[in-house]
């Protein structure tokens, strides 16, 4: 390995000891990308424009995606940042053609909490003050929908209407997540839809790296519990925390990840799609994908 490569390395390792998510390898090389990859497609901002609506389930001018999609490795890994306070457990670590390295990271340092229910995570985050983010929050948005979802969406953070109703995705990014649901033949109440922070970022703002470290856990927690088939991630922050990668969220949304036992795929966040709609067929694709591992069919027009 040359020197410039090894630094790279080590500094990654060091940040995923401090971020506590797991020091990993990653069995494919570095592409070289840095820190400011960081995309701007899971900002959950103010959209601006752009006409609401989603590609019908029966659209057949998108391909029909494979079901046996090739699962590849892990993005980029992110940069070294800030502390991380609280562990995951080992069993929650992504399985995505990396492997761990030595010492003990975040996931290996706490195990399978025995008996964990959604009921109790949410206990546990109780009236939370671990982060700013607290300071300016209306209400915790811990996550809705089915219990036993085969389909989890993570998406970013909740914005001014999920604050204030306490329901993740319920503003107009929420409303064309709800489209993008039906389109599957599935209602909102049949899958679960979380967030990687439970409370609003001020002015929308992209939620910092502590504060995802901070919150993280008990996103893993929900997605432990669940254990669901698929896991969508809309936009880069949530598929950059849970893949532990810097990568533009354009170079693998719509391939398959292994995590923790489920499937996991990104695609571009609604907030996203409000602002640039000509994406809606890249985004119905993956969804296309989608349905094709949960065995699901396109919804018939009225
Ligand atoms: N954007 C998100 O990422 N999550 C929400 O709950 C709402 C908007």
């Amino acid at each position: 390995m040359d020197s410039a490569k090894r630094a790279r390395v080590e500094e990654w390792l060091r940040y995923s000891e401090e971020l506590g998510l797991g020091p990993y390898y990653r069995d494919r090389s570095a592409t070289g990308e840095t820190p400011a990859e960081r995309t701007s497609e899971a900002a959950a901002g103010s959209p601006r424009g752009g006409r609401i609506g989603f590609p019908s389930a029966s659209d057949s001018s998108t391909p029909q995606a494979s079901a046996s999609a090739a699962v590849r490795s892990a993005p980029q890994p992110p940069p070294p940042s800030s502390p991380q306070e609280q562990p995951n457990p080992a069993h929650m670590r992504p399985n995505i053609g990396i492997s761990a390295a030595a010492g003990p990271g975040l996931f290996e340092s706490s195990e399978k909490i025995a008996g964990d229910t959604l009921d109790r995570i949410r206990g546990d985050i109780g009236d939370c003050t671990r982060c700013r983010l607290h300071k300016a929050r209306h209400n915790i948005v811990f996550g809705v929908g089915n219990p036993k979802a085969q389909l989890v969406f993570v998406g970013e953070g909740p914005g001014h209407d999920e604050d204030i109703q306490g329901e993740p995705f319920v503003g107009r990014a929420g409303k064309l997540l709800t489209q993008m649901i039906e389109a599957m033949s599935l209602r909102r109440e049949d899958v679960y839809i979380c967030n990687v922070v439970k409370c609003r970022p001020p002015e929308n703002r992209l939620p910092e790296r502590d504060e995802i470290a901070t919150c993280s856990p008990y996103l893993m927690r929900q997605l432990d519990v669940i254990a669901p088939k698929v896991i969508c991630c809309l936009g880069a922050c949530s598929a950059q925390t849970l893949l532990q990668t810097n990568q533009g969220i354009s170079k693998f949304r719509g391939e398959w990840f292994d995590f923790c036992g489920a499937k996991l795929i990104a695609t571009y966040h609604p907030a996203y799609l409000l602002r640039n709609p000509n994406a809606k067929g890249e985004v119905w694709k993956d969804l296309q994908k989608v349905m094709a591992v949960l065995g699901l069919q396109p919804k018939k027009r009225q």
